[in-house]
């Protein structure tokens, strides 16, 4: 049953509505405006009035205005096509549009109608299918794109008949399935889910046991991500959040990549459009947006429509995931998904919390990082959903509540530090304050030392160590300066230097050492550590200065070579020469 209503009272984006019927909290409706339709959610009820937060510009609205209720949540469409498109929060396809942004009161639709798919049946007739099961299977562009029963679907259903392999358009039933009361339903290739829902359809949801690879240093080597595992990078602007988010979107290990890119102003998301296109995807040597999908906001879209965006893209993540795939999710940056939360608990008058952020801030963050994860599917096949988010704290305070309930969330924190920023050394994540809680699972432990090396972890423990000692050994020799301490805080200071320069620092745009695969990673630490274990004997600390500089500057080409050719093992050698003469 649909109800219907009249406008009451208007407080910019927030609308009260007196009701004829029933209406359900985040029910969709659409409010007439001047001969437009303007699409809203309801945020709030009380007996017959409900408050609905209107997704655009309520300029021109009066009372008595009439509304529509919908009678279902806001919901994202699900299909081939999805991949290579460009959305707003909303799912409006930014892509047929000219602008970045549409007129009021326009839709646009989120998948191609019209574009016929190679269909191969997965399914038989006789079958029994529920939920999420596999009908059948399309090519979009090159993954394998799975046609499902329906995530809404309940109970079993035997498959009553299913098209042959052919070319066929979403809208064509491809499949039709007779339910326990011999009813019959048609499936198509598209359908619809409620965007704040997570999808279920799976058998279990394991702890993540693998770690996915990003080939940045900082993060496989000292604190690595697992596959379906959650991860943030707070950091104050110019720090690198966003170049660093992009090197793991262009190299992680995933078959598909969701962007969703929350900006503060226009031209940080338009910087998405603009590069993104053109990014080649390392691991095909094809374009990277033939696997992406971009959902983009921006501050002047309308509150409800941001923070709509991260869960329209967490559902994509989670369709992916139900057809077994490696799915990455980058969210740039949470904090603006955050303000507008804020912004709309702040409207609705609720009692507000810290920072005046929603009294339960917290376990919404914690229930949107909860979506991630690996699963094993009904048919025993696994498909993740890897999460990382930014959070751009203000002036870079740390103990903000967003950064603060992010941390409660997310398992792995990669903490940009201003300081190096500054220093130009790049990424500039903190390697002491920064952790991966990953490396506390003994089948993580095991996946490394299987993976890379036996007694992987151990090595990286050893080189925290080495930056740490080597901050200490700074420390003092800033306070008592460089002849007041002994010879050997120099050398351990220049040892968490060498560890610096050749296994944290990493040059985003350099085509080698912005990806450095894992046998790589290893090779290289066992190079730094080994050096590390030595002990100099040397006469002055300027003497020590020079040597490490010389050993940094010769191990830091060889991150910019190819890791076995010419230019490599002529590096080699003048180390091993270095090394051999001592100092
Ligand atoms: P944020 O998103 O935190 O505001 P950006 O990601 O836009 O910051 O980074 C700001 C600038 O820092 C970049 O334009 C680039 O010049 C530099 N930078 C950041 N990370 C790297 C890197 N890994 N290698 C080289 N330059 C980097
Ligand atoms: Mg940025």
């Amino acid at each position: 049953m649909k109800s219907t209503g009249k406008v009451t009272g208007i407080v910019s984006n927030l609308v009260t509505v007196l009701t004829d019927g029933p209406v359900s909290q985040n029910e969709i409706c659409y409010i007439d405006c001047e001969g437009t339709k303007l699409m809203a959610e309801v945020i709030k009820v009380n007996g017959k009035s409900a408050a609905v937060q209107v997704f655009e510009s309520t300029r021109g609205l009066k009372n008595g205005n009439t509304v529509e209720f919908e009678d279902r949540m806001l919901e994202v469409s699900l299909g081939p096509g999805l991949l290579s498109s460009s959305y707003d929060g909303l799912q409006n396809d930014l892509t047929t549009m000219t602008g970045v942004f549409l007129k009021r009161g326009e839709y646009t639709d989120p998948l191609n109608h019209e574009k016929l798919w190679d269909f191969t049946p997965i399914a038989k007739p006789g079958d029994k299918v529920a939920a999420a099961d596999w009908l059948g299977e399309v090519k979009e562009g090159w993954l394998p794109h799975k046609i499902m029963v329906p995530f809404s679907f309940k109970g079993e259903f035997t498959v009553k008949s299913i098209v042959p392999a052919g070319q066929y358009n979403i809208d064509t039933a491809v499949a039709v399935l007779t339910n326990a009361e011999g009813e019959d339903v048609n499936v198509t290739m598209v359908q619809k889910w409620p965007v704040k829902v997570a999808i279920k359809g799976y058998r279990e949801k394991p702890r993540p046991s693998r770690i996915m690879e990003t080939g940045v240093r900082v993060i496989d080597t000292l604190n690595p991500i697992a596959e379906g595992g959650t991860g943030f990078i707070p950091g104050p602007f110019g720090c690198g959040k966003t170049v660093l988010q992009h090197a793991i979107a262009k190299q992680g290990d995933a078959e598909v990549i969701v962007m969703a890119a929350c900006g503060e102003r226009a031209n940080e998301v338009v910087e998405i459009f603009t590069e993104f296109p053109e990014l080649i995807d390392p691991h095909t040597g094809r374009h990277l947006m033939e696997r992406t999908t971009i959902i983009c906001n921006t501050s002047n879209m309308p509150v409800a429509a941001r923070e709509a965006s991260v869960y329209t893209a967490m559902t994509i993540c989670e369709y992916y995931r139900a057809m077994g795939m490696k799915v990455l999710l980058l969210a740039d940056s949470t904090s603006r998904w955050a303000q507008a939360l804020r912004e709309m608990s702040n409207r609705m008058e609720e009692l507000p919390g810290a920072d005046a952020f929603p009294v339960d801030l917290s376990s919404i963050i914690s229930s949107f990082y909860a979506r991630a994860g690996m699963v094993v599917l009904n048919n025993g096949q696994t498909g993740s959903v890897t999460f990382i988010g930014t959070v751009s704290p203000a002036g870079g305070n740390l103990k903000e509540p967003v950064t603060e309930s992010t941390k409660k969330a997310a398992r792995c924190f990669y903490a940009l530090e201003q300081n190096r920023a500054d220093k130009k050394r790049y990424p500039a994540v903190n390697p002491i304050d920064s952790y991966s809680k990953y490396l506390e699972y003994p089948e993580i432990r095991e996946y490394l030392s299987e993976k890379v090396t036996p007694g992987w972890v151990e090595m990286v423990e050893k080189t925290k160590n080495v930056i740490r000692k080597g901050r200490d050994a700074q420390e003092q020799i800033n306070i008592l300066g460089d002849d007041g301490v002994p010879m050997t805080y120099h050398e351990l200071f220049w040892k968490s230097e060498l560890v610096d320069f050749v296994i944290l620092q990493q040059d985003a745009f350099d085509a080698i050492d912005s990806v450095t695969p894992m046998d790589r990673q290893e090779y290289m630490l066992r190079l730094v550590l080994d050096i590390c274990d030595r002990e100099f004997k040397f006469e002055d600390f300027e003497q020590c200065r020079n040597y490490f500089k010389e050993l940094i500057n010769i191990l830091k080409q060889m991150n910019y070579s190819e890791f076995h050719g010419e230019s490599f093992n002529k590096f080699q050698d003048q180390l091993n020469n270095l090394l051999s003469n001592g100092k």
